[in-house]
């Protein structure tokens, strides 16, 4: 009766985290080439064709790039709203189901996800918020900026939030990069620091949540002890659940919700 969050892998040379209870399975992005993400499914001993649907957060290549392959290859039906469909240039026709901000979208038996907008850049991002029914619920949010009351809203109380934790702030002022492009990650549109990431979970990590893991750790600009530090310096009085991180290879791990049910089940009490 679980349904379980694993990243195939998360940053900027691709994104792809499975959710999966044991009669569907759904893929939040796909930025692999599809013999990558075959690879990456197969540690997992999942073949493509076991993939109901993906749904894609926006239309950047590390989040959309190989949906339209996965689509051709495999057939998996594709999820997206209207701005990412055109700028990933989907066939509206046929090649993708178009969602709504807000709009609740029930993918293969039993799992149903939540787009919620989140800001970035030249992009109309969401991040989701997955369940099974009614039950416990997990975020999987990427590629922001800052956040807003909505996203505060939805996250508090899940069970499990995935987030990305992109750059250290010093190092990306005094790294390589131009300053330009410094100011446009840290800007609101771009992506979320450490200390970011730790004041935003500050403020929605509660007695319900159990796990976190961060996510979309920018090579350059990070290094996970100081993203896990930062994080937990802001939530180390609220939080006693496991912390984990993604980096670009996966799978590592996963995390489960709704396990609760599942014992109760087998100890024949449900
Ligand atoms: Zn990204
Ligand atoms: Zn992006």
């Amino acid at each position: 009766m679980s349904l379980s969050i694993t990243h195939l892998g998360t940053g900027s040379r691709g994104n792809a985290t499975l959710l999966a209870t044991d009669a569907s399975k759904v893929l939040i992005d796909q930025g692999f080439s599809g013999k990558e993400l075959q690879r990456r499914l197969r540690q997992l001993e999942i073949d493509p064709t076991e993939i109901d649907g993906i749904v894609i957060s926006h239309h950047h290549g590390d989040h959309g790039g190989g949906a339209a392959i996965a689509n051709k290859r495999w057939g998996i039906p594709l999820f997206s709203n209207f701005r990412t469909a055109t700028a990933l240039g989907l066939d509206l026709v046929g090649g993708v189901t178009l969602f709504e901000d807000l709009e609740r979208l029930d993918i293969g038996a039993d799992i149903s996800l939540l787009p919620i907008p989140v800001p970035h850049d030249g992009a109309d991002n969401v991040g989701f918020i997955a369940s099974r029914g009614s039950g416990e619920r997990a975020a999987v949010f990427t590629d922001l900026g800052s956040w807003t009351d909505e996203i505060i809203q939805h996250l508090r109380g899940c069970s499990h939030i995935s987030i990305e934790a992109n750059y250290d702030h010093r190092r990306l002022w005094e790294g390589p990069y131009t300053n330009s492009l410094k100011e446009r990650i840290s800007s609101r549109g771009g992506h979320l620091s450490n200390q970011q990431t730790g004041e935003l979970l500050g403020k929605v990590v509660n007695e319900q949540t159990k796990s976190i893991v961060l996510t979309h750790l920018s090579e350059q600009n990070n290094r996970p002890h100081l993203a896990e530090s930062t994080v937990l310096y802001h939530i180390d009085e609220l939080f006693e659940g496991d912390i984990a991180i993604s980096l670009q290879d996966g799978p590592l791990f996963s995390h489960f919700i709704g396990q609760a049910d599942t014992e109760m089940l087998t100890s024949g009490l449900l």
